[in-house]
């Protein structure tokens, strides 16, 4: 395929918007995605100004249209290994193989949800995490808060916004104050480990107690684990934080020259809209950062032919 100016890895909110930007800036682009992007189990999307409630597919087949449109190439496939400096250029692992001047890395992150039976099978549909993804949807029915992380009364405190919540202490023992902020919530409490989820004609109705008890629910809130795909710029050699986190400047520039990241990647809190904002930022970072070098190289190849000229 070539040698392209960028190699954008990832193809969702992140990744796409770059290249939009990049190929409508008539740089030569191509897109590698897997095809999962972590919202896909979703039947719609919220919080997109404008697109609120589109299915999240439909922004994405829109943004390859406009990809494609302005000359961008998108590769599908799974990228299992990059190599290269901005000296050398990026050689990127895939079938056909693909090299570029820079990367940006928009490989997104992984939910990990707690070891509950019947969890997965809902995720995205009745088990949720963002209330500012699904909350109005599920506004005022009986909703629960999985506890079990460090995060989950926070969660619990920040869902009670509709008006039936009761927390699941499961795995964790309150603090007095936490139990004193969910009573004065409106949040009731069920002590006791969750045993499974139980759901009936595809519809969650509850969650099991490990003692046999079943607590009516429409829909669970649960806070996964987020877990970045950063293998291949941590490979890179590009620096994480004590999380685990590569860090990035303001625009997404990475520790490694050339190396760029957008989105979930390396920012757990980006929404759909943030997530296309980062890739838009670091496009137009990246850009800049090209035509200082084309620029460079311009004026040797200029100096060179006065030079010769001056000789002739
Ligand atoms: C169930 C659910 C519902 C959500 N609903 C909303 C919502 O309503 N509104 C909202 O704003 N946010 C929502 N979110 C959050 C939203 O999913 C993220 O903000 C958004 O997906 C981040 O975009 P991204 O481009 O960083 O990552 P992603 O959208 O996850 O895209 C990353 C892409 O990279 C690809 N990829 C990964 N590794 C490789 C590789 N090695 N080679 C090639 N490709 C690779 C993946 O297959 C994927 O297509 C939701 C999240 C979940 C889990």
């Amino acid at each position: 395929m070539g040698e392209h100016d960028v190699v954008v890895i990832g193809g969702g909110a992140a990744g796409l918007s770059a290249a939009l930007v990049l190929s409508s800036a008539r740089r030569g682009v191509a897109v590698v995605d897997a095809g999962n992007p972590r919202n896909a189990p979703a039947a719609h999307m919220h919080g997109y100004l404008s697109r609120d409630g589109l299915p999240p597919r439909d922004l994405l087949e829109a943004g390859r249209a406009e990809i494609v449109a302005y000359g961008g190439q998108l590769p599908t496939g799974t990228v299992s290994a990059v190599s290269g400096t901005t000296e050398s250029g990026f050689e990127v692992l895939l079938e056909d193989g693909l090299s570029a001047r820079r990367l940006l890395v928009a490989t997104g992150l992984r939910d990990e949800l707690p070891e509950v039976a019947g969890l997965w099978a809902r995720w995205g549909r009745d088990v949720l995490h963002c209330p500012y993804c699904h909350g109005y949807e599920v506004r005022d029915q009986r909703l629960g808060v999985l506890g079990g992380s460090a995060e989950s009364v926070a969660h619990a405190l920040l869902i009670a916004q509709s008006t039936d919540v009761v927390y699941f202490a499961h795995t964790t023992d309150l603090s007095d104050e936490q139990n004193e902020q969910l009573v004065a919530r409106g949040v009731g409490v069920v002590e006791g480990t969750v045993a499974r989820v139980v759901a009936e004609d595809d519809e969650l109705c509850g969650l099991e107690m490990a003692d046999g008890r079943v607590v009516e629910r429409a829909a669970m809130f649960v806070r996964p684990r987020f877990v970045p795909n950063s293998h291949l710029a941590v490979g890179l050699g590009c620096v994480v934080d004590a999380d685990g986190w590569v860090t990035a400047d303001n625009v997404g520039s990475t520790s490694v020259a050339g190396v760029w990241v957008a989105g979930n990647a390396a920012n757990p809190r980006a929404q759909v809209i943030t997530a296309a904002g980062e890739g838009s930022a670091a496009a137009i970072a990246l850009n800049a950062e090209l035509v200082d070098e084309d620029v460079a190289q311009q004026v040797r190849r200029h100096r060179l032919g006065v030079a010769v000229a001056g000789r002739a």
